[in-house]
């Protein structure tokens, strides 16, 4: 559970973790797929526009569905099934499952 809100954080300006990351995952439609693939990015720093090299900030979007919800695993987090349906469940679904309170 924190560490979903953790790796959520990794899915927002995230433009150079991602071109670092050897494989990408989103965790909205939960594919897997290289960093290369991407070729959409939202919020980056228009003020440089003329040399798109300089670029920065940016947040990666998802090549197949569009949303902003990719991770690179040089987050730390294993980019696998497993984990993007987690991250699918807590954030797209809201069914982050808590353990009821104890009865009184
Ligand atoms: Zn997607």
């Amino acid at each position: 559970m924190a560490d979903l809100l953790a790796a959520y954080r990794h899915t927002t300006d995230n433009r150079a973790e991602i071109e670092a990351s050897q494989v990408c995952g989103c965790c909205s439609c939960v594919a897997i797929f290289p960093p290369d693939d991407i070729v959409a990015w939202s919020g980056i720093d228009v003020s440089s526009f003329d040399d798109p090299e300089s670029l920065t900030g940016g947040t990666a979007l998802c090549p197949h569905c569009g949303r902003e919800a990719v991770i690179g695993d040089r987050s730390g987090y294993r980019i696998e099934p497993g984990f993007l349906t987690s991250m699918n469940e807590a954030w797209f679904q809201r069914t982050i499952i808590r353990k009821p309170p104890p009865k009184t």
